[in-house]
């Protein structure tokens, strides 16, 4: 990038100015900034604080967390999406205690090496904990990335992604590299946003292409992503006959979609299946009971990456008897109390809203 040396330091002093009060920027301490920009992927800042203050007071270090019951991981993260990351960060937890003695290491192959850690959270830690001049690119440092170069082109294509570390690499290798990769984040989160950037607050008006060309709010080129996959499911609350009421939860496996979370019982519907004949074949297949009293509740939906959810809801009861598991690793009669207290999905958390107390 021409005039590197100006940008970085017109960005570092405008960061040190107006950057925002956030906890994580209170430390320097290498694994809290490692569970902030592992929360931070994918979302909001305001939504991550509050996870994150309860995540660092429970887990204070690699060892509490490597050591930690993986319901108690989960639990913390419930609400938050993207459940692998919590899964990824108590493994990669556990490497830093057996490989590098709990403490994170500071290099950036060492710590790319860990689980789940990629490019960016590598280059975050790196720079921010340890001021090394490595580089981050996440959306915001590609938006405002593209429009300070006035790039035309897909921002997802190999090519452009190459070029965009380039620059991102270039400009981190300075002074304070920690302050100038957080000051294009920042830049990008509150001035070169993604609809009407705010140029006139912007410290680096004076040397951006797009601004001269007046295409920045053009950028950056995406390629459209297909819409959400349509998806439909059922689920039931099955009450066990007893004196004290008990709900059967299920705990799905480790890996794959919404790994080691609760969930109630069912399964997903199928073309020309309806969602009654689904549940019986769930609950009699998938944890071996039949059920009687069953009532429908209602639907509720949920929008994951690639996938639009319907879950339909029911109420049903059982006798006693033994459960079967079938593509469930764990299963519980619990109160209801009990019941919302477990790490839950953010769908099966509607669908416990929906069903209210009883
Ligand atoms: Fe973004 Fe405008 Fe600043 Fe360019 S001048 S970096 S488009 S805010």
């Amino acid at each position: 990038m021409k005039d590197a040396s100006q940008i970085r330091s017109a960005l570092l002093s405008w960061y040190r100015k107006t950057r925002r009060d956030l906890p994580w920027r209170r430390t320097r301490d290498p694994y809290a900034i490692w569970i902030s920009e592992t929360m931070l992927q994918q979302t909001r800042v305001e939504t991550v604080i509050p996870y994150y203050e309860r995540f660092l007071a429970r887990f204070p270090d690699a060892r509490s967390l490597a050591e930690a019951p993986a319901d108690d991981v989960m639990s913390l993260w419930a609400g938050l999406g993207y459940y692998s990351r919590a899964r990824n960060l108590q493994a990669a937890a556990r490497q830093v205690c057996d490989e590098h003695g709990g403490q994170l290491p500071e290099d950036v192959d060492a710590l790319q090496s860990l689980k789940g850690v990629g490019r960016y959270t590598a280059g975050a830690v790196a720079s921010i904990a340890f001021d090394r001049p490595a580089p981050i690119l996440d959306g915001n440092v590609i938006r405002v990335l593209a429009r300070l170069l006035d790039l035309r082109e897909d921002v997802a294509g190999a090519e452009v992604k190459r070029t965009l570390w380039a620059e991102a690499e270039a400009l981190a290798e300075g002074p304070s590299p920690g302050d100038l990769n957080q000051a294009l984040m920042e830049l990008g989160a509150l001035v070169c946003v993604p609809r009407a950037p705010r140029c006139l607050a912007c410290p680096v008006m004076d040397r951006c292409a797009a601004r001269r060309e007046g295409s920045a709010e053009s950028l950056p080129v995406k390629a459209k992503k297909p819409k959400p996959k349509r998806a439909r499911a059922v689920c039931a609350l099955v009450e066990r006959a007893g004196q004290q009421r008990r709900f059967l939860a299920v705990r799905r496996p480790p890996s794959g979609l919404l790994g080691g979370l609760w969930e109630l019982p069912g399964d997903e519907v199928g073309l020309r299946e309806s969602g009654p004949e689904v549940l019986a074949r769930a609950l009699r297949d998938r944890v071996g009971l039949s059920v009687t009293d069953v009532e429908e509740v209602g639907p509720v939906r949920h929008v994951f990456t690639h996938r639009s959810l319907r879950l339909d809801v029911y109420r049903a009861r059982t006798g006693p008897g033994r459960v079967a598991r079938e593509g469930y690793d764990a299963h519980r009669w619990v109160s209801r109390t009990a019941l919302d207290g477990l790490p839950i999905s953010a769908v099966a958390r509607k669908a416990l809203d929906l069903l209210g107390d009883g």
